[in-house]
């Protein structure tokens, strides 16, 4: 048995930064509703699908653009997901703090993207002000956290600890991880207790090439996963964190389904379903952690199946 999180970071961009207060209506619609002359590709189509096979979503969702344009919408995000029987925990794009109407943070100005540029204080301030409007828009108590673009560092889990928010899962081996000084000596793939919090890394895999992925739906094939929740299983792994996105079902326009990730959503949520007892899908809700006692290597993943990856990503490219 094996516990497996279905992570979901929600966020709404208004593609650049001029004019976002005319954009970000539309902008709105397209990330959570994601409308296609084929039907909603976004938020509520993943939450239905969810709740179709009984499965458990852990929505991080973005709150700090509410800051600019009100907490009307990010109540309308919360509502979606709290409605569709999913956990509301938070996420932070630091891209956000100096749009803010009323200042987050002294003496900012211009774009800080990663949440690791903050001290410490600061990453404090910000990530209760986070949890306060998940709160304020009708969320559960935050008790999971995840850092914008994996920008996280050692501070971060003090300041979540600052909070009392107990999990995060802000720690990738692909992005941002080795360097963060969360685990100077040792990649992390499995959960540890550090700083007061328990750390749920991202699951990466290596597939043959020098570089490690972490496991996304857009960027890996059903077989893909599928093969590396097998490995991961038969090799005694703790736990195994998946991520997507509201708007991961679409292309990139935003203007169709991506039909490939469609398929492999529901064939990865078919698969979950079919083998509950060998998976089992948890939030971090009340959540008991299971810790590692060691560090294993990454997971692998079969050559032949990055070979036809890359042919699968292929074709969604030619289909855009
Ligand atoms: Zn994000």
């Amino acid at each position: 048995m094996i516990d497996v999180f279905l992570t979901v970071d929600v966020e709404v961009w208004c593609d650049g930064w001029d004019d976002i207060d005319a954009k970000f209506g539309s902008a709105f619609q397209r990330y959570i509703y994601g409308p296609t002359p084929r039907g909603d590709y976004g938020l509520p189509y993943q939450l239905r699908q969810l709740q179709e096979y009984g499965l458990t979503g852990v929505f991080f969702i973005e709150p700090l653009f509410s800051t600019r344009f009100g907490l009307d919408p990010l109540a309308e995000i919360v509502g979606l997901v709290r409605d569709g029987g999913q956990e509301t925990q938070l996420h932070l794009h630091t891209e956000w703090v100096d749009e803010s109407r009323e200042p987050l943070l002294d003496n900012i100005t211009g774009k800080r993207q990663f949440l690791h540029y903050f001290s410490l204080q600061e990453q404090i301030t910000l990530i209760g002000a986070g949890a306060q409007l998940i709160g304020s828009a009708g969320g559960q108590h935050v008790t999971a956290f995840r850092a914008g673009g994996f920008g996280c560092n050692r501070n971060t889990l003090r300041a979540l600890a600052a909070n009392h928010i107990p999990f995060d899962a802000s720690y990738n081996a692909s992005i941002f991880g080795p360097e963060s000084g969360i685990s100077p000596d040792r990649l992390l793939v499995e959960p540890v207790e550090c700083e007061g919090v328990y750390e749920y890394p991202m699951a990466v895999f290596s597939g043959g090439t020098r570089t490690l992925r972490h496991v996304q739906l857009t960027a890996c094939s059903f077989r893909e996963m599928e093969g590396l929740l097998w490995q991961a299983l038969e090799s005694g792994r703790k736990a195994f964190v998946i991520l997507f996105h509201n708007f991961e079902l679409l292309n990139e326009s935003m203007n169709r389904p991506d039909e490939i990730v469609v398929n492999r959503f529901r064939k990865l949520c078919a698969f979950l379903d079919r083998h509950r007892d060998c998976f089992q899908v948890k939030g971090f809700c009340g959540l008991t952690p299971a810790l590692a006692e060691a560090q294993p290597s990454p997971l692998k993943s079969a050559a032949w199946k990055t070979g036809l990856r890359v042919l699968e990503q292929g074709m969604r490219r030619g289909l855009r």
